[in-house]
């Protein structure tokens, strides 16, 4: 009898375990594997390699639906555009003081680089410089004629209206989008404070600058939060006695005055400055920056002439070296 239900309990056991293993499989979700797959395997060939980035790819998609549904910050108010509009001339020192300058703009958010070259073709060394420079920028070029190619008359005239015209002919046809330019002389020294202070001007804007007119720094006076007169030591009697470094113009002034240029005819060196400003604004109307002109955040200075007295006239290098 004891043999008997022996014999069937193990007849019947081994159906009892698989009805057992397939509802606890149906039920059970599939367990992970013991070791992790590998992101792609080196015996797979060349596919193997392939299916490296797709697979790296679907985390990627995750990433974007989450950003999809993150809220987003409300978006900022637009920065206006700087626009640097800077007359250059070849010379030894040319790239030294482009890469100076373009070191201080690279810092600058929102700046757009408009580099006049003063020749009667783009130069090599000019293009290849900015297509490097990791900036917005415009490359343009008109020759000063020879005649006004003299010490004593001023310089540059020529490229700065080339950079005003580009601005009106670029912003020309559309309702102005915030903007704010600047003269800055490629040998000048920069401050980034003052990119911060330029960058709210609503009509003209003026600050001090270092080094110039024969003083440690010239500056507008200011009264009331209003520019009343000029500390300078040079030509005092100038309607605005400043320097092309010491003010800023909004693009919206640029272009409701589309006539307003740097002029040959009738400007003495030294009054280009003052001759432009008077076609578009009144002492009255600058808006003083720099802590009511109490900084200076530029500086006039100049490069000295290189000596190349060792320079070979034959027996050159053996290489052609850009410098
Ligand atoms: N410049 C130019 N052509 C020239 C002389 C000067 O384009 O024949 C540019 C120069 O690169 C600089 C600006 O005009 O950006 C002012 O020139 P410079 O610094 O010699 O004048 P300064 O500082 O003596 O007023
Ligand atoms: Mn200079």
């Amino acid at each position: 009898m004891k043999s008997v239900l022996f014999s069937r309990f193990f007849i019947l056991l081994p159906w009892i375990l698989i009805v057992i293993i397939m509802l606890d499989v149906d039920t059970r979700r599939p367990a992970p594997p013991l070791t992790p797959r590998p992101y792609f395997s080196p015996y797979t060939g060349g596919r193997g390699v392939a299916r490296l980035p797709l697979r790296r790819g679907s985390p990627g998609r995750r990433w974007g639906k989450r950003n999809e549904s993150r809220p987003q910050p409300p978006p900022e108010p637009q920065l206006p555009t700087i626009y640097a509009i800077t007359p250059t001339y070849s010379r030894p020192v040319q790239k030294a003081e482009l890469t100076r300058l373009a070191n201080t703009f690279r810092q600058v958010a929102q700046l757009h680089w408009i580099l006049v070259e003063d020749a009667a073709a783009r130069s090599e060394l000019v293009s290849r410089f900015l297509a490097r420079a990791g900036l917005p920028s415009t490359h343009l070029h008109v020759p000063t004629p020879r005649r006004y190619k003299r010490p004593g008359l001023p310089r540059a005239t020529e490229q700065r209206n080339a950079g005003l015209a580009w601005l009106r002919q670029r912003h020309g046809n559309q309702r102005a989008q915030p903007g704010v330019l600047f003269f800055a002389d490629d040998d000048n020294t920069y401050s980034l404070e003052l990119f911060q202070e330029m960058r709210t001007t609503r009509k003209v804007s003026v600050w001090p600058v270092g080094l110039v007119g024969g003083r440690r720094y010239e500056r507008p006076l200011v009264e009331n939060g209003k520019v009343v007169g000029w500390y300078t030591g040079w030509r005092a009697d100038r309607p605005f006695a400043i320097d092309m470094a010491g003010f800023a113009v909004s693009l919206q002034v640029i272009l409701s005055n589309p006539k307003a240029v740097f002029k040959r005819r009738g400007s003495q060196p030294g009054m280009q400055e003052s001759d432009f400003l008077k076609q578009i604004t009144t002492v009255e109307e600058l808006e003083p920056k720099a802590s009511n002109c109490t900084k200076v955040l530029v500086w006039h200075t100049r490069t000295e002439k290189v000596n190349l007295a060792n320079e070979p006239k034959y027996r050159l290098d053996t290489v052609r070296i850009e410098v």
